[in-house]
């Protein structure tokens, strides 16, 4: 199958009823592919819902389109398909999404879906999403570029993405109801027209001025400069999202952090991705903790994945242990503030005066109560 036209073409009917699944997978934000498709067909003038098991639509649907995530939440996926399914018997199912995307023959082994979409679907990316599908969202989700510039091992992007194309503009991506727009760009700063983007942020900024941003895949430190540094200054951001995932990365690190504090953010809301359970050893990540703290930004563990784990938390890297691994698990929930270890002086004082990580991650036992 060419492209996506061709595919709505192969359907029985000129309208149609279309069902759009979202898996009960846990997601903190909606479905965007699903909510262009959902646009795409408003704009043919076909009827549109979308649904989360065991929720039941309206209508008996033409096609039903199912997204997945990553792909150890395939069993969701699969639960999602088989239940609407026995619903709809010799319906057409779609399947696409990350999951489908990195692992399609799986998909078509375990799922059985009718199609599978691989990747991106170009037809739609120009499409604003129809956010009338969850009324309680409230946000613009962007992509003004497509793919990396960089090629990190351990990323999915090259896979689902291999080409770096950019948009030159937000501003017709961005629903003027809504204070915040999200930015999913994988490199954002490595766009040739970054620096307009920013600017045209700030315009939007100065008549909406509650207007905020997230660039929620992290900026890359190698690419701040003083402009976009001044730019992204005078941006209402309340998370600046780094990554230290390698300390060959430490001099641009903490020289983009110094340029982003010269430029006025404020060292509270950097949050910086430190990966582990890769190739590093449990005493490069303490050094990478140890250097964040100490220049006063909160870290965000963030353990390694293979982009085709099955199960979640089921791979254990040369050097880790699944002991030390759960340890940081515990120390992120009992020391953490949404996951993350703030520079707190005690929790620093923790880590920067530990041997080693499994001495920075023990916990005190709670005192136990004496009854009187
Ligand atoms: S820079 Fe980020 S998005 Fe690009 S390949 Fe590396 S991890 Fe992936």
């Amino acid at each position: 199958m060419d492209t996506f036209s061709r595919l709505i073409d192969s359907f029985p009917c000129s309208k149609l009823n279309v069902l759009c699944v979202w898996p009960r997978y846990y997601s903190k934000y909606p479905p965007l592919g699903l909510l262009k498709l959902s646009a795409y067909h408003r704009l043919r003038g076909d009827m549109v819902q979308l649904v989360r098991p065991p929720e039941i639509p309206e209508f008996t649907p033409d096609v039903i389109y199912v997204t997945s995530l990553f792909t150890y939440a395939w069993e969701k996926v699969k639960e999602a398909v088989g239940y609407y399914r026995h619903l709809f018997p010799g319906k057409p199912v779609v399947l696409g999404g990350i999951y489908a995307s990195l692992m399609p023959e799986h998909a078509q082994e375990e799922i059985k879906p009718d199609y599978i979409w691989r990747g991106i679907v170009s037809e739609l990316e120009e499409i604003l999403p129809d956010y009338s599908l969850v009324p309680g969202w409230k946000g613009s989700i962007v992509f003004t570029s497509r793919g990396c510039i960089r090629n990190c091992p351990f990323c999915a992007v090259p896979v689902l993405e291999p080409d770096f194309v950019c948009r030159s503009s937000v501003g017709d991506l961005i629903n003027k109801k809504y204070n915040q727009a999200i930015f999913w760009d994988n490199n954002f700063l490595a766009s040739p027209y970054h620096q307009e983007i920013l600017e045209e942020l700030i315009n939007i900024k100065k008549a909406k001025r509650y207007f905020q941003i997230d660039f929620n895949q992290g900026l890359d430190a190698r690419l701040i400069t003083p402009d976009n540094a001044a730019a992204i200054a005078s941006l209402r951001m309340s998370v600046v999202r780094l990554a230290y995932d390698s300390t060959c990365h430490r001099k641009a690190l903490k020289r983009a952090i110094d340029m982003l504090c010269e430029a006025g953010v404020s060292k509270k809301r950097f949050v910086v991705y430190a990966m582990f359970n890769f190739e590093d050893t449990p005493d490069d990540f303490l050094s990478r903790v140890q250097d964040l703290l100490s220049w006063g930004v909160a870290v965000y563990p963030m353990r390694y994945q293979p982009i085709d784990a099955l199960k979640k938390d089921s791979y254990v890297a040369p050097g880790w242990t699944p002991e030390l691994l759960e340890m940081v698990a515990d120390a992120r929930r009992v020391l953490g503030v949404h996951g993350a270890w703030p520079s707190y002086e005690a929790l620093k004082r923790k880590f920067l005066d530990a041997p080693d990580l499994r001495s920075a991650l023990i916990l005190r036992k709670p005192k136990e109560v004496v009854a009187i």
